[in-house]
């Protein structure tokens, strides 16, 4: 499936995406997964984004659209893709769409992920990512308070990413109603747009449980 997961940091695209890519749906591109791997290996680019990430700013649409276009014309994202972190901007929503019209290609769905900002800021201050597996895991939904607690898959050391602060935290949250929240019209005008609600007290299950009934998949 070629699909775009939206929402606002922290409202679970990333746990969908995998729950998607476990069965096949498309390969996995998180934007912000790109940059931080760039950032971890001082590439140009990781070094570039640096700036712009760690106040929670949005990188210029130039530098993300070339990486993008790069990323999906690679060989595995030929028969789907899950988007997770882009678009962003109704700029790379247009980018996107010219891109794919171009290859003969269009969406098959558009996901939104709704979730107040207050549960978002609790929820990313406690989302702590392992470095051995990438797993991703929320200290409050293990009933863990402290950072001496290690990776429940494999036993990995467990780290809070930079930009996981509060201060930083409020303004993604800002970016994404400013800049992002106009894509919610522009793919409910293309009849794309599919409300996935994931409140509080669901678990992530539950909501791939909505996943799959907004996608019509068994
Ligand atoms: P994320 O992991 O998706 O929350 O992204 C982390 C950071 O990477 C964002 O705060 C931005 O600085 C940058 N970023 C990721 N995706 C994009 C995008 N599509 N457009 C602009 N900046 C992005």
């Amino acid at each position: 499936m070629r699909l775009v997961l939206l929402g606002a940091p922290g409202a679970g695209k990333g746990t969908q995406a995998a729950f998607l890519r476990e069965r096949n749906e498309g390969v996995h591109v998180s934007t912000g997964d790109i940059f931080r791997k760039n950032l971890k290996e001082e590439t140009p680019l990781g070094l570039e984004a640096k700036k712009y990430m760690d106040q929670g700013a949005l990188m210029p649409d130039e530098l993300v659209l070339k990486m993008v276009s790069a990323r999906l014309s690679e060989p595995d994202a030929e028969q789907g893709f899950l988007l997770d972190g882009f678009p962003r901007t109704v700029a790379q929503a247009e980018f996107l769409e010219k891109f794919l019209s171009e290859h003969g290609k269009k969406l098959d769905a558009v996901l939104l992920f709704g979730v107040d900002d207050e549960l978002l800021v609790k929820r990313l201050s406690n989302r702590r990512t392992c470095r051995s597996c990438g797993n991703i895991f929320n200290l409050l939904a293990m009933h863990e308070h402290d950072d001496k607690v290690k990776c429940p898959s494999c036993g990995g050391e467990l780290y809070q990413r930079d930009d996981d602060n509060e201060a930083v935290i409020r303004n993604r949250l800002k970016v994404f109603h400013d800049q992002t929240e106009p894509l919610i019209d522009f793919y409910k005008a293309k009849n794309l747009l599919k409300v996935v609600n994931a409140e509080a007290e669901d678990t992530p299950e539950m909501v791939y449980g909505r996943v799959k009934a907004a996608l019509n998949l068994k």
